[in-house]
């Protein structure tokens, strides 16, 4: 193995945040299948088992609704795809599913849904947190931009966590992605208001983005560390057929996007040992056992879904998201079964919070 590849690896196993952007952007750039890029899952498993044992974290998703006031180019229900039907689920539904995670000792869920800003919308999910809190879970929020008055709204009412990707730290990039409106700085400046109003606060980029670079990825590591980042969310960017983005012609990029999703965590791993790190579910569409490697890539949790499959179709981000007919029984017997083959367990009634969050707060 290259000798400045086994050292960048020796210090940052050594201690967290020890590395700095060229580092990372030469851990991100291993070529796939090399002894070097097993090395580097290698060193980051160590850390995660390090920090929190052979244990995975689970969170029961509930896909709440695909109405979306928002157009990003890369994503399946955005707000101009007339080729879908819109869903929200009511409150009666949302508190259901909680409690079917609960019966599971699933004793995180995380509500995720297209962005919506009304008073009529806040007021919904604040009515749902206060139905859901007396089952005692850990609720994480994935609802997209939203004044500062709002999360603390919805804080109150009993989310603790609350999930807001940056996609990209690069605004030149995210300018690319995005349709006019869409603001970086207004994307940034609410994942700062979460901090303020003393969430766990989870954010992530995607992976293979067309014109992403090594360096770009590089600096979104650090990105997760300068914003106060507790928990780290990301996944692979995969195409939609009815979204603008497409592959670029004859562009290859960083190369095959699920090594590349699994190198982006494991770097990100050995860069912020106790931050929690979600296995995304984009990487089970790449590979059937995605998110397996990318707890033996440093992850430590996983999101299934819990959603009826009837409305999973409709919540749609990327060509090929699994499961599609699968309900959340299974989907637990399989979770169950994968993690074992790996030795790996999971944790079953413990929330799973963010050590990275505890740590911040002494
Ligand atoms: N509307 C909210 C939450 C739902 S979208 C929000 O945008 O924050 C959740 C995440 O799905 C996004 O942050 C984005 O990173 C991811 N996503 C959307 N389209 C995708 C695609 N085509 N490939 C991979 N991830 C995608
Ligand atoms: Fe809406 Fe989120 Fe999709 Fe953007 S990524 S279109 S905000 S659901």
């Amino acid at each position: 193995m290259e000798k400045g590849i086994a050292d960048i690896l020796a210090r940052a196993e050594e201690r967290s945040e020890a590395l700095d952007e060229r580092d990372l952007a030469r851990l991100v750039a291993l070529a796939p299948g090399s002894d070097e890029e097993a090395a580097l899952f290698a060193a980051a498993y160590r850390v995660k088992c390090r920090m929190v044992g052979r244990r995975v974290s689970i969170r029961g998703l509930i896909e709440a609704g695909n109405v979306c006031a928002k157009d990003c180019l890369y994503c399946g229900i955005r707000r101009s795809n007339t080729r879908l039907e819109r869903y929200s689920l009511g409150a009666d539904e949302i508190v259901a599913l909680a409690r079917r995670a609960k019966g599971f000792g699933y004793a995180s869920v995380v509500i995720q849904s297209g962005e919506i800003e009304s008073e009529a919308h806040t007021a919904f999910i604040e009515d749902v947190l206060r139905r859901i809190s007396p089952l005692d879970l850990g609720v994480t929020l994935s609802l997209g931009e939203q004044s500062e008055q709002t999360y603390r709204r919805w804080k109150e009412a009993g989310a603790s966590r609350y999930l807001l990707r940056i996609e990209t730290s690069s605004p030149a990039l995210y300018a690319r992605i995005h349709p006019a409106g869409h603001s970086w700085r207004r994307r940034r400046d609410c994942i700062a208001a979460l901090g303020r109003c003393g969430y766990q606060v989870g954010t992530g980029v995607m992976c293979g983005l067309p014109g992403q670079t090594a360096e770009d990825l590089a600096r979104d590591i650090v990105f997760y560390r300068d914003i106060g980042a507790h928990m780290i969310g990301m996944g692979p960017w995969l195409p939609h057929h009815d979204a603008p983005l497409k592959r670029e012609e004859g562009g290859k990029g960083l190369g095959d996007p699920l090594a590349l999703g699994l190198r982006m965590i494991a770097a990100t791993r050995l860069f912020l040992h106790d931050a929690n790190i979600a296995a995304a579910t984009a990487l089970q569409a790449l590979a059937q056992d995605g998110r397996e490697k990318g707890v033996l890539a440093g992850a430590n949790v996983i999101m299934p879904n819990i959603t009826d499959t009837r409305y999973r179709r409709a919540y749609q981000l990327y060509d090929g998201k699994p499961c599609l007919g699968e309900n959340a029984e299974l989907c637990r017997q399989c979770l169950d079964r994968r993690l074992e083959a790996i030795g790996e367990k999971i944790l079953y009634n413990e929330r799973g919070d963010s050590l990275r969050f505890a740590a911040s707060r002494n």
